[in-house]
């Protein structure tokens, strides 16, 4: 096995497991922050290990604001996993981002109504991390490159509004985001973003266009089968740029995100309650030594 970091990945709808890997074993991670989503497969591809996840859980069971992103993220760290790729299904905002085209992320837009569940931070402990580049800039090139090379329409950065849902967008609401300039909308991913930062992992977000969302005039709201079919086809692609993605990521990680809590913990760490620092460990201790 590479001695690098394991790489994680978090499959959205339409991405419940990676074929063509060689799954090793499968880990029920307990986390001090409850249980994650299902269970992480570990799979092995040419020497390196890739941690999978769920997102939605098996059979796809938890809403977006039901998902325990704080426990999905720590459960990562507690594995040995050093970066993530997120895929999602999106809507889009543009004519030229077509659904079945590919959208590496590069900024979020938080419309969520979450606070509780996306930080690690609060009870006694202060910290405020950077967050003006919300990915990893490493990773994300890793992934347009590879992903490129596959075929599919690959848009390289795009903004991404996660809204609370699970309803969709009204009409209004998807022409008001349409005219900020926004590129695709999703319900899960900044919360992951901002969590990964804080347990300082890599993080990158694929994601899959399925339709047009509401604000398209000429086009008819999209059917189920229609948004699973885009799905189904866009993923094939995502996987094998994963795939062809794995040899092209550097071993070691010389991003900023490694060091994202150096210069963002502010409390004295005399007064931090040993209860709340012990669920932190794996991600302050070496700060407060
Ligand atoms: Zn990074």
């Amino acid at each position: 096995m590479d001695n690098a970091g394991k790489i994680g990945v978090i499959g959205g709808s339409g991405f419940y497991d990676i074929d063509g890997f060689e799954k090793v074993n499968e880990v029920r991670q307990e986390t001090p922050w409850g249980e994650p989503s299902d269970k992480y497969s570990i799979y092995n591809y040419s020497g390196k290990e890739i941690v999978f996840l769920a997102r939605h859980g098996e059979g796809h069971k938890l809403l977006p604001s039901e998902i325990n992103y704080r426990a999905n993220i720590y459960g990562m760290k507690m594995l040995g996993v050093e970066r993530i790729i997120s895929v999602s299904a999106v809507g889009s905002y543009k004519e030229e981002i077509a659904p079945r085209s590919i959208v590496i992320i590069d900024q979020f837009f938080d419309r969520t109504r979450r606070t509780e569940g996306t930080t690690f931070f609060g009870n006694g402990i202060a910290a405020h991390v950077s967050f003006a580049e919300p990915v990893c800039p490493v990773l994300s090139q890793a992934l347009y490159d590879s992903i490129v090379k596959t075929g599919v329409i690959v848009h390289k950065n795009g903004t991404y509004v996660n809204m609370e849902g699970p309803a969709f967008s009204t009409k209004a609401e998807s022409q008001f985001f349409k005219k900020q300039g926004m590129d695709v909308i999703g319900m899960t991913n900044i919360s992951e973003a901002r969590l990964a930062r804080e347990a300082e992992l890599c993080y990158s977000t694929i994601a899959l266009v399925t339709d047009y969302d509401a604000w398209h005039e000429e086009l008819e709201a999209v059917s189920v089968r229609e948004v699973i079919g885009n799905l189904v086809e866009t993923t094939k692609y995502a996987k094998e740029g994963i795939k062809a993605a794995l040899s092209e990521i550097p071993s070691a990680r010389d991003c900023l995100c490694k060091t994202a809590l150096s210069n963002a913990l502010i409390t004295d760490k005399k007064v931090i309650d040993p209860e709340t620092r012990g669920k932190l460990s794996l991600l302050i201790d070496k700060y407060l030594n």
